[in-house]
């Protein structure tokens, strides 16, 4: 664990931060910048991936934001389409003590980097998801994206909930539509998670 702090400290490419069950890599991507921290987590339910396409047009930005894109973190279930990872577990009822792999890897992560931010995109309910100490960065977010916005009360176990209440750090869900983003929808999430941080 001791070499990968050290390569997640030094490097902006891709970096395999840990394993999924099935022995996939879980990679994070760092675009360094001054400002507020943001992870952004394109994809936790394994048919609910459409976020990693706005994770994909953020590589292509130079952000005033320190960004941290982690694309999949449950790539087994992604590879078949499932919510659940191969284990039959639902990772977002599973923070922060959960055994899932998974789950340790974004742990791990999320108390090393501490973010400002996190966005968490999940599908189809094609709103943008906040509660308590994150309902005013996930309006802003709503507003800037054009999306949506409801204040709706975490699930427990929810990496959401867990980030807002043990960490007292704001992280919210982006829950995209069902269908796959045009360029302009594409655009609209990047300038949102791009805004959402620094925007007074
Ligand atoms: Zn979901």
């Amino acid at each position: 664990m001791a070499s990968i702090t050290v390569m997640l400290s030094t490097l902006s490419a891709a970096v395999v931060i840990g394993w999924s069950a099935q022995h996939r890599p879980i990679q994070v991507l760092h675009l360094a910048g001054p400002g507020p921290r943001v992870l952004v987590v394109g994809c936790i339910h394994g048919n609910e991936c459409e976020g990693m396409v706005v994770v994909n047009a953020l590589l292509r930005t130079h952000p005033r934001e320190d960004l941290w894109l982690l694309p999949d973190l449950n790539p087994d279930g992604y590879d078949i389409r499932r919510r659940l990872n191969a284990n039959g577990v639902d990772l977002n009822r599973t923070f922060p003590n959960g055994r899932q792999p998974e789950t340790r890897v974004a742990v791990a992560l999320i108390r090393r980097i501490h973010p400002d931010v996190t966005i968490w995109f999940h599908q189809a309910e094609n709103r943008v998801r906040a509660w308590g100490g994150s309902e005013a960065v996930a309006r802003r977010y709503a507003r800037l994206s054009g999306m949506r916005y409801a204040s709706v009360n975490w699930p427990t176990g929810a990496a959401t909930r867990w980030q807002n209440t043990a960490l007292h750090e704001k992280a919210f869900v982006v829950e995209l539509p069902a269908e796959s983003l045009d360029p302009w929808q594409i655009q609209a999430q990047v300038r949102a998670v791009l805004g959402v941080a620094t925007v007074g």
